[in-house]
């Protein structure tokens, strides 16, 4: 930080009338070895983190936002930008070096910059406290979700659960020096191992210790720290001249405002409650025919709709999962993709230092073998990762740093028993591809200035590469390269394989409108203006929810209020409609590759070139439109979902 320190004050200083080389560049070299701390040590404090590295995060945190705020709010440095910016149209600049003014001229204004000295004060004020509760949610969360796993000495209340699952509940037990068994939680709502559990009783146990994981009135309890979080922003949106957090945060997404996002999220709303409705009439019809005599609450839903799957879909989890070995689907699958769409190809390191012994390391090549980047990938659940799955880098690429990517990826699959064969379920499949899209996104960058390289765009675009990459998981061509039996290396029957594409729709209701209220808590947390009271975080949230017709006691949002990691912890506050958006984005593209021959390489080659390889070097409107020959619609995004109306579904083949 001193370092950085030190070259900003020269840039602010300079004699020299300013350049775009004496302050631009020179900015955008400024703070390397900083920028390289940072990233090795978010990857370390989110994969693999220890009371250490925790006590070092909750120092650091608030100093490197008040180190943030020292540059974005120097007040020499500023007006040599604003100079600049002025000057913008006699400049002659190449359009990434514009569009780089561009965003350092906003970031300053966004930041502040022309605040007077009291507000500027007033502002690092309400940054640094936003910081350190954001810092303190995060800490309370990770212990609230280890102190909620579900503990029994009772091998009876596992019931349904497979033998592999069960020992693996052994081994999570024994790795925290307990006898029994143990079952992690996710950081989702629902926990997966609702779908096997038979004892209702059980279900409900294990869905309540993760519905109230964070709102046990103990030390981990966070529902002050978000009430508090949220009026801190709230009041540093007013700040800045903007009605709301949101408003502020949005002006620089593809949205642009709150408003534009939440008209996008409500038109949705109708399609998915009506058909997460039809789908709890399937689920309660079976539990009447089952003679069950209760109504369905959100513990049983992932237990009956499995049955309501099995029953249209004959598809059970257990049969389809030996054809999903983690390493053939890496290889042959995640890998096979980008290599047919791209011409990339990979060789795994073994000479790399690593963090952690499940991380595995692979030096990426271009089809001309040339060198192109490092991937990472670190797959298995620990207790000490934060929960999910995410992409991230430890260097990113800039031509002007001379700097290849080395890029990761996280998750955070159930890791199977000393001497069991390491089969995931589909959905992880899924997460798989989700994350290596963006991997793609950050290993494929080709910008000059780092700050507008690779992933560096705006939430509403970055989960587009991810999402689009998702849907080479069920391409016919790579499904069949990667879905083998885990023993005999026999492809999955085209029976069975056909019933899991049918059952890729199946219960979509339920996951679009999770994903939905929480996509409307967040911004309507974050719509909440400044002279609002401090919040009660349950009565804000069921108000919050019933205004938009998503409180559906069945259906509950995919992460509650005090439990919303996305918008407390990380970056994504009024920014996770930004999923849905991307969505709207990536099944607009993907009917565009189904239209244009699907998986080739001059596909490929014409994406990466066009979106993948450019970064935010260009306004994203205008990149995405200029690449798909128009602008997205809503149509295919509820098609993929199963969503359309039949007409709908109709009118593309
Ligand atoms: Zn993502």
């Amino acid at each position: 930080m001193a370092e950085q320190q030190q070259q900003i004050d020269a840039i602010a200083n300079d004699a020299a009338a300013p350049t775009f080389q004496n302050t631009i560049v020179a900015m955008e070299k400024s703070g390397a070895l900083l920028h390289r701390a940072q990233l090795a040590f978010g990857a370390v404090a989110g994969a693999n983190t220890d009371p250490a590295i925790q006590k070092v995060e909750a120092e650091m945190a608030p100093k490197a936002a008040a180190h943030q705020d020292a540059i974005y709010l120097n007040t020499k440095l500023f007006a040599r930008v604003q100079t600049l910016f002025d000057q913008r149209d006699s400049l002659k600049l190449d359009p990434e070096s514009a569009r780089l003014l561009d965003f350092y001229y906003k970031r300053f204004v966004h930041a502040g910059a022309k605040l007077n000295d009291a507000d500027k004060k007033k502002l690092m004020a309400l940054n640094e406290e936003g910081s350190k509760l954001s810092n303190a949610f995060s800490q309370k969360l990770l212990a609230a979700t280890k102190a909620g796993a579900y503990k029994t000495s009772d091998s009876a209340a596992l019931a349904g659960m497979s033998t592999a699952q069960i020992a693996s509940a052994q081994a999570a037990a024994k790795m925290r020096g307990d006898a029994g068994y143990l079952i992690p939680l996710q950081n989702t709502t629902q926990q997966p191992v609702l779908a096997q559990l038979s004892d209702r009783a059980i279900r409900q146990a294990i869905f309540e210790n993760s519905w109230n994981r964070a709102e046990k009135n103990d030390a981990n309890d966070t529902r002050d720290t978000i009430a508090r979080l949220a009026q801190v922003r709230a009041e540093k949106a007013k700040l800045l001249g903007y009605p709301t957090f949101a408003a502020w945060k949005i002006e620089d997404q593809m949205a642009k405002t709150p408003e534009a996002a939440i008209h996008f999220m409500d038109a949705l709303v109708p399609a998915t409650t009506a058909r997460a409705a039809g789908e709890q009439k399937d689920i309660q019809a079976l539990i009447d025919q089952q003679k069950g005599g209760f109504q369905v609450e959100p513990w049983d839903w992932e237990f009956y709709s499995e049955q309501v799957r099995k029953a249209k879909f004959d598809l059970d989890e257990t049969q389809v999962r030996p054809y999903f070995e983690i390493n053939k689907v890496l290889e042959d699958g995640v890998f096979y993709a980008a290599n047919q769409l791209y011409g990339i190809t990979f060789k795994e390191r073994h000479d790399l230092p690593v963090y952690a012994p499940d991380v595995r390391v692979f030096d990426v090549f271009n089809a001309d073998g040339s060198h192109l980047a490092v991937f990472y990938c670190d797959y298995w659940k620990r207790d000490n990762k934060q929960g999910g799955a995410w992409m991230s880098s430890f260097v990113d690429q800039s031509r002007l740093l001379n700097q290849s990517p080395v890029v990761y990826n996280v998750a955070n699959f159930t890791k199977p028993a000393a001497g069991e064969p390491a089969l995931i379920t589909f959905s992880d499949v899924t997460t798989m591809f989700h994350e290596f899209g963006h991997a793609l996104h950050g290993m494929f960058a080709n910008s000059e200035y780092p700050s507008l390289s690779g992933t560096s765009v705006p939430r509403d675009f970055v989960e587009f590469p991810s999402q689009f990459n998702e849907h080479w998981a069920s391409d016919p061509k790579v499904f069949a390269h990667y879905a083998r039996h885990y023993k005999t290396g026999a492809p999955m029957p085209a029976d069975l394989a056909a019933k899991l594409k049918k059952a890729a729709t199946f219960n979509q209701g339920y996951a679009f409108t999770e994903l939905l209220a929480a996509a409307e808590l967040d911004m309507q947390w974050h719509t909440l203006p400044a002279d609002a009271p401090l919040q009660n975080p349950d009565e804000f949230e069921k108000a919050a929810l019933q205004k938009k017709g998503l409180l559906i006691k069945a259906v509950p949002p995919r992460y509650r209020s005090t439990y919303f990691s996305h918008i407390w912890g990380s970056g994504y506050a009024a920014g996770y409609y930004a999923y849905l958006w991307s969505e709207m984005l990536d099944d607009a593209a993907y009917q565009w590759f189904v239209d244009h021959g699907g998986l080739t390489r001059e596909n490929g080659d014409r994406f990466r070139k066009m979106v993948l390889s450019r970064g935010n070097s260009e306004d994203l409107t205008t990149l995405y439109d200029t690449w798909l020959g128009g602008e997205p619609k809503i149509g295919p995004m509820l098609k993929q979902r199963g969503l359309a109306a039949a007409k709908d579904t109709q009118a593309k083949p």
